[in-house]
């Protein structure tokens, strides 16, 4: 069998960046500001000028930066919370962490993000006794959501819209970045991340300098005049992704080519998630829609190649959430996509010649045929 083929290898990546990596942390171990040392905010100024928001909060990891957006915003206890389903499962563990209630809303089958006209008919339908408070649309696989559309819904029900860009750094919509596509975006430094530290890390983007500062006081436990938690980013790990920021334009462009040689070959195959015009994926995952998903997968391994059901199960249909969910059949175009959706080799080392053996042999174990879903 030829050599196996990870769904990622940072440890591929590291080897490329090891020598300015492990410099910056040697020049880390020497200058002892070991908490929110200088890297931290040349960190947060270097992703202002990559991603847009005028503001940026770096934190502990992706959850935090999603719980600090929602503290921020004063949602807890009471509110509703709308998130999409077909994500990871922190999107809505966020939520429930902060005491707030998440109300799953369906997504769109070629974009696999919220669909616009199912969160208008979920916030007109919101279980009594909750108050509708916030959307939080997720840009899957590093496509970003449709914030044109959302944040029209969102602004005529006095909705707070908090994007969920842990996959989405790097990618854009209509020439705006990740992290100024809503008023405010939280990210992830988790290692398979389009930005990955090698440990966790996240941030939040923001353009509003009011709440840019609460942002900074809840990191740091609210001072003595709000609620807070300690959620900040270590400088270890500003630094090494002050390192991976070298070629982080670069390694994206790399992932999006191999996506391309992907799309060309299972055209008219299997079910894929379609980019609108004008949208730009940061291309952190890439996934197909398989009715024989399980069998293919199967299939792949035994060829050396690596695969992932991603995400399997969604999150209405996890126990965790059975009492916060209207369960099984209450989103079809979810419960349709996880049933198929299979992730495939993506990283910027990837070479041609393994991309071709993971498409070889996709396309010849017999998984033909287009998804019901994606059409
Ligand atoms: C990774 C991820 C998170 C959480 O990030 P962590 O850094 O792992 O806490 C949240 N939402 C989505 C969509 C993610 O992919």
């Amino acid at each position: 069998m030829s050599d196996p083929i990870p769904l990622f290898d940072v440890q591929a990546q590291y080897a490329r960046l090891r020598e300015d990596i492990d410099a910056r942390l040697r020049a880390v171990l020497d200058h002892g500001r070991y908490v929110l040392g200088p890297e931290v905010s040349a960190l947060e100024a270097a992703l202002s000028e990559l991603a847009g928001g005028r503001h940026v909060v770096s934190c502990g990891n992706g959850t935090d930066a999603l719980i600090l957006a929602l503290m921020a915003e004063g949602i807890g206890p009471g509110d509703a919370v709308f998130v999409p389903s077909f994500t990871f499962v922190a999107t809505a563990g966020a939520v429930v962490a902060v005491g707030a209630t998440p109300v799953f809303v369906d997504v769109d089958s070629a974009s696999f993000n919220m669909n616009a006209a199912d969160l208008e008919a979920r916030v007109a339908t919101v279980p009594d006794g909750l108050r509708p408070r916030a959307v939080m649309p997720v840009d899957l696989f590093g496509q970003p959501a449709d914030y044109d559309a959302i944040g029209a819904v969102a602004a005529a029900h006095g909705l707070a819209v908090i994007a969920d860009a842990a996959q989405s750094l790097g990618g854009g919509r209509n020439g705006v970045p990740v992290g100024a596509l809503a008023p405010v975006s939280a990210t992830s430094f988790y290692p398979t991340k389009p930005l990955g530290a090698l440990g966790d890390g996240g941030a939040v983007f923001t353009d509003d300098a009011d709440r840019a500062a609460r942002l900074r006081s809840i990191r740091v436990h609210g001072g003595e005049t709000r609620d807070g938690v300690n959620s900040r980013l270590d400088t270890m790990q500003a630094a090494i992704l002050l390192a991976k920021l070298q070629s982080f334009t670069a390694d994206r462009d790399r992932r999006a080519s191999v996506a391309a040689r992907y799309d060309a070959a299972f055209a008219g195959h299997l079910g894929l998630q379609v980019c609108a015009p004008g949208v730009s994926s940061a291309h952190a995952v890439y996934g197909i829609l398989s009715p024989q998903r399980d069998a293919l997968a199967e299939t792949l391994k035994a060829a050396g190649i690596a695969s992932r059901a991603y995400y399997a199960t969604p999150i209405h249909l996890m126990a965790s959430m059975a009492a916060r969910s209207a369960g099984p059949g209450s989103l079809p175009v979810t419960e349709t996509l996880t049933s198929q959706i299979l992730a495939l080799p993506l990283y910027a080392d990837i070479s041609d010649a393994q991309a071709d053996r993971v498409i070889e042999a996709v396309l010849g174990a017999g998984a033909d045929g287009l998804s019901t879903a994606a059409q």
